[in-house]
């Protein structure tokens, strides 16, 4: 698909949403088949009978297995157990972070769900890890360009581009097929850029023995499971540098521009690696935006459970 096509497809709108999602019983109905695809699974005996009851204020749906007598709610194994939210302000903040062009800060999220400032930040937050947990394995195999970057940093004075203090390494990878076109990508921090660590990185997220063109930094000595063809700029010059490394290049640029708005906002030392696998989570999704948003409602329902301080403690 084009650039352009991506850009200018018809995405998941709010009017679809209303469709979709009227109230809380529609949410209820996506959420019991995204959990259960196959009908009712009791987690303690794995039998499949059960019966269905109303339960609390809410009547919130509950099951209670035929074969044990083990009891299960709606929202519980996923991630909106325990929240006291309606499921339609989870489905809507699902579809309004999956949808933006640019990063929604938390603050916005507060404006658009009326919620909170805590809540919208905690609601955020739950959703990225599980986005960035579906992208953990994310594998490249064709053609890769890859760099290394930093994030965050001095603002004002200080050193700029690698060795400058409060910034954190990252790599990005973009892997693209036959004709160049980007398709896939990865975004991820790493403690020091070393031999080591790539060895690593390409231990994780190469296969196949793929072409990666780097910028012949020390480190990528260390990828060792793919043919490196290292390029060195100061040599060859900027025309190679625009055909080598386009994609890399374009999409770091988007990458911080769409980083720059929320950056400000979240401890990045501690947070980064949950960012960028949410923004890699939505450019790997870029070429069906409607799959992207039901997808991410669907990996609501499959992820575990996570507290505030699960998130504080789980730094990715
Ligand atoms: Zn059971």
């Amino acid at each position: 698909m084009s650039r352009n096509r991506i850009q200018l497809q018809k995405g998941y709108s709010l009017l679809q949403f209303e469709q979709d999602f009227p109230d809380e019983e529609a949410c209820r109905v996506r959420l019991e088949q995204d959990k259960w695809p196959q009908g009712f699974h009791c987690r303690a005996c794995a039998g499949n009978a059960a019966w269905r009851f109303p339960r609390g204020p809410l009547g919130l749906p509950h099951w209670q297995c035929s074969g044990c007598g083990a009891m299960e709610s709606l929202i519980a194994g996923t991630l909106f157990e325990h929240t006291r939210l309606p499921l339609r302000t989870w489905f809507l903040a699902i579809t309004l972070l999956s949808q933006a062009k640019t990063q929604i800060s938390a603050l916005e999220l507060h404006r658009q769900l009326g919620v909170n400032d805590k809540t919208a930040l905690l609601l955020k937050h739950k959703i990225m890890a599980a986005a960035t947990d579906a992208e953990a394995g994310r594998v490249l195999s064709c053609r890769i360009e890859l760099d290394d970057a930093y994030l965050g940093g001095v603002r004002h004075g200080g050193l700029s581009g690698r060795g400058a203090a409060g910034k954190i390494p990252i790599l990005v990878a973009v892997e693209t097929d036959a004709e160049q076109h980007p398709l896939h990508a990865i975004f991820c921090p790493v403690k020091a850029f070393t031999r080591d660590a790539l060895k690593a990185w390409g231990k994780a997220h190469l296969s196949g023995k793929p072409l990666v063109l780097t910028d012949g930094l020390d480190c990528f000595k260390g990828l060792n499971n793919c043919q490196h063809q290292p390029h060195n700029m100061s040599i060859e010059g900027k025309a190679v540098a625009d055909t080598a490394f386009k994609w890399v290049n374009t999409i770091l640029g988007n990458l911080k521009t769409s980083i720059r708005g929320v950056l400000h906002a979240f401890d990045h030392f501690h947070y980064s690696g949950r960012y960028l696998g949410f923004i890699q989570y939505l450019f790997n999704h870029r070429f069906d935006l409607v799959a992207c948003c039901t997808g991410m409602m669907r990996l609501a329902a499959e992820s575990p459970p996570r507290t505030a301080t699960m998130l504080r403690q789980q730094l990715a």
